[in-house]
């Protein structure tokens, strides 16, 4: 019952693993999949940069 779920789960993060593109430039960057990690965004490091008005 709740395997399915977990599957489901699994599978949406290996889906964001593979997907390196910034949600804001569309580009794709390896910083991507690393700031989603640290920060909590789909972004690569230069929209990282003027998304600092975030706190972290
Ligand atoms: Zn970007």
């Amino acid at each position: 019952m709740t395997k399915e779920f977990e599957d489901k789960d699994l599978k949406k993060e290996d889906l964001n693993e593979f997907n390196n593109q910034c949600e804001e430039c569309k580009k794709e960057d390896e910083s991507v999949s690393q700031n989603l990690i640290l920060i909590g965004f789909k972004i690569c490091k230069s929209c990282r940069v003027s998304k600092t008005v975030f706190p972290i």
